[in-house]
């Protein structure tokens, strides 16, 4: 990491879930290999006292977003199951504050901020700078970004942290993110 860890700042982990790794229902090429990355991240943070939060995806049974329901995805992250857990090797402390996302049946959540509440909760904390990794980049992780930089957060997105469903759209969500204003470390 280029810059260190500040005051103001949380570190975000986006949907570092079993299905979303190798071996999982959805799962992103190389999707564990960000796990040592965000490990360092979460210890440096917990050095500097900077709040931690962890994103997931938290879906009903029969989500909307699932092929059988018309949905691009194939039935991941249900709620309570194995794939939904974190992967086990994320190293997540004590007081890590979960958001939960894509509860409705009706309405998929990309995003860890909008109708979560997690902007208001940032907010309250005085943090104004987000450190960004997880899963997938091209997906949940840009979804997020790109929400944060418009409620006026800045971020950065640790880009080792991050791995993408398709390596195309990760190249491009990416630049898409950067010239948003995201710096990528
Ligand atoms: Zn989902």
């Amino acid at each position: 990491m280029s810059r260190r860890f500040e005051i103001g700042d949380a570190l975000m982990i986006v949907d570092v879930q079993n299905d979303f790794c190798p071996g999982g229902a959805l799962a992103v090429p190389e999707g564990d290999q960000v796990v040592p990355v965000i490990n360092r991240a979460i210890q440096e943070a917990l050095d500097k006292g900077i709040p931690i939060i962890a994103s997931r995806d938290w879906h009903p049974e029969h989500h909307c977003s699932f092929e059988g329901q018309g949905g691009p995805w194939p039935p991941h992250c249900i709620r309570h199951t194995e794939g939904a857990a974190f992967h086990p090797e994320l190293a997540l402390p004590e007081g890590v504050h979960i958001v939960s996302k894509g509860q409705s049946q009706d309405k998929d959540e990309y995003s860890a901020l909008g109708v979560t509440g997690l902007g208001d909760w940032l907010r309250q904390r005085e943090i104004s700078r987000l450190w960004v990794g997880g899963l997938a980049q091209d997906v949940c992780v840009h979804a997020t970004v790109m929400d944060a930089l418009k409620e006026g957060f800045e971020v950065c997105l640790m880009r080792e942290g991050t791995r993408p469903v398709q390596p195309e759209k990760g190249i491009e969500t990416v630049a898409e993110m950067r010239s948003a204003g995201a710096e990528v470390v």
